[in-house]
């Protein structure tokens, strides 16, 4: 797959915020721009709670809707988990392993795959994160951080099937600071990312796996990201809250270039 085949995404992870009856009024006062932007995937991850009512006002728009984190167990005693079975026919999409699930809830690698396989078995499209603390970069450690977590939370899913999968590369130290990467060390990581997922995949299959870059993406920074061969859009946390996030959509694909509709 050529690199323009690609289709750009931009996901707003809204984290803890918005209830579902300000989750909803949220994502009616956005629609009417998102609508706007074609050629370039755009998802919502309103809390779980606020999942059916921010569906209701999607609906029938080109606009997904994607959960903040999964179980991978399909039912049982998992007291306060949501099960695939659950998300299925209601999210498009699932954030697994953001760093703020591994640092509070102790998620490793291991755990991360496990939801990620889920997901993939019950058609829902996985957007797996993987990130280095400031200390790892500071000790140049970032390559070995990375790709033990792309080993570990990235192995055996279905080859044919990665079109499905989304990487983000979310540098800890970016995550809600205010200070994002700069494109070139996003660019670097992203380049690494992809080809372990080579090494993992095969370079056919591994050229269909979108990567974002997440860490403070702002409407000024956005197309600087997604300017970059191997990034494909990014994940955003606090500016997906703010009414421009449509203009982050917008820059990213002024800085991809349109491209044709998945
Ligand atoms: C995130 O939550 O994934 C994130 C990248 O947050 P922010 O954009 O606020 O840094």
């Amino acid at each position: 797959m050529k690199v323009s085949e690609r289709m750009p995404i931009v996901a707003g992870n809204w984290k803890m915020n918005l209830g579902p009856t300000e989750a909803r009024d949220f994502a009616a006062s956005l629609l009417s721009d998102l609508v706007t932007v074609r050629g370039v995937e755009i998802v919502l991850c309103p809390p779980a709670i606020s999942l059916p009512a921010v569906s209701a006002v999607l609906s029938g728009t080109n606009i997904k809707l994607g959960a903040q984190n999964m179980f991978d167990a399909e039912r049982g005693a998992f007291t306060g988990e949501i099960s695939p079975l659950m998300l299925h026919g209601l999210c498009e999409y699932v954030i697994l392993g953001h760093s703020e699930r591994r640092t509070y809830f102790g998620e490793t690698d291991d755990i991360v795959n496990r939801k990620a396989l889920a997901a993939f078995e019950h058609n829902i499209r996985p957007i797996v994160c993987v990130g280095e603390h400031l200390e790892d970069r500071d000790a140049n450690r970032t390559e070995r951080v990375i790709t033990s977590q792309v080993y570990g939370s990235l192995k055996g899913f279905p080859a044919h099937r990665l079109n499905e999968l989304v990487v983000a590369y979310e540098p800890i130290w970016a995550i809600g600071t205010g200070r994002a990467a700069t494109p070139q060390d996003a660019a670097d990581v992203a380049a690494l990312i992809r080809a372990l997922l080579v090494e993992l995949y095969g370079a056919v299959e591994a050229a269909t796996i979108r990567v974002q870059y997440g860490g403070s993406v702002t409407t000024a920074n956005a197309g600087s990201f997604a300017a970059i061969e191997d990034i494909d859009g990014s994940l955003v946390g606090g500016a997906s809250l703010k009414p421009d996030f449509a203009e982050i959509a917008r820059q990213t694909l002024k800085a991809k270039g349109a491209r044709g509709a998945r």
